[in-house]
């Protein structure tokens, strides 16, 4: 039987042997942008995990994700509802003692999700959110509503609609973007790079 190695001398179940890695998906992740999450580095202490403000939503807590990537789990990490939840606050690459990051981990990941096709109410959430912005340079909150959640959406926050419209943060008509050329040329630039 190999021998883990150990941190500190304390045997740790979690890390990955050598001969266990597989380096495919890390070498995805790292040609998806993540290429400074130093993978590899993780020693599975799980500190991400404890600072991660999604984690008790999270099917896959940062550290478990890491060690996914690691193992080379395809599936399993692209099938995860924590690159879906991860709101990029970037806590847990603030904290990690061994400079993983591990958000651009997920943020690559999610790339290769998307590239794979892979099917999920956030990716399709992103992509009315892109649509409308690129339509009016600016959002109307109902029409994204609808947009997203049908009619029955839109009905079910109605309340809340006009309490904001009275307090005037929400527009009852779609705003306008002041200078809608100079808004597309930024867009058209912005999509470019
Ligand atoms: S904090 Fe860093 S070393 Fe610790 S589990 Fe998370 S990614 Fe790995
Ligand atoms: S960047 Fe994502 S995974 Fe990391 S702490 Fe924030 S929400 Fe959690």
């Amino acid at each position: 039987m190999v021998k883990k190695k150990c941190f500190f001398g304390i045997k740790t179940d979690r890390q990955v042997d050598g001969d266990k890695m597989n380096a495919k998906l890390s070498q995805e992740v790292l040609a998806q942008g993540g290429e400074n999450a130093a993978i590899n580095a993780c020693m599975q202490c799980g500190t991400c995990s404890g600072g991660c403000p999604n984690a008790e939503r999270m099917d896959l807590l940062p550290r478990s994700l890491v060690l996914m990537v690691q193992r080379g789990e395809w599936e399993k990490v692209l099938k995860s509802q924590t690159l879906w939840l991860c709101s990029s606050c970037h806590t847990c690459t603030s904290r990690c003692p061994r400079g993983v990051r591990p958000t651009d981990v997920i943020e690559a990941v999610k790339a290769i999700a998307i590239r794979e096709g892979i099917k999920n109410d956030s990716v399709r959430f992103n992509q009315i959110f892109v649509e409308l912005i690129e339509k009016r340079g600016i959002l109307f909150e109902p029409e994204l509503m609808l947009k997203y959640g049908g009619l029955k959406a839109l009905v079910d926050q109605a309340e809340l609609g006009i309490k904001l419209t009275l307090k005037g943060k929400l527009s009852p008509f779609p705003p306008k973007v002041k200078e809608p050329k100079k808004f597309s040329e930024a867009l058209t630039k912005a999509v470019k790079k």
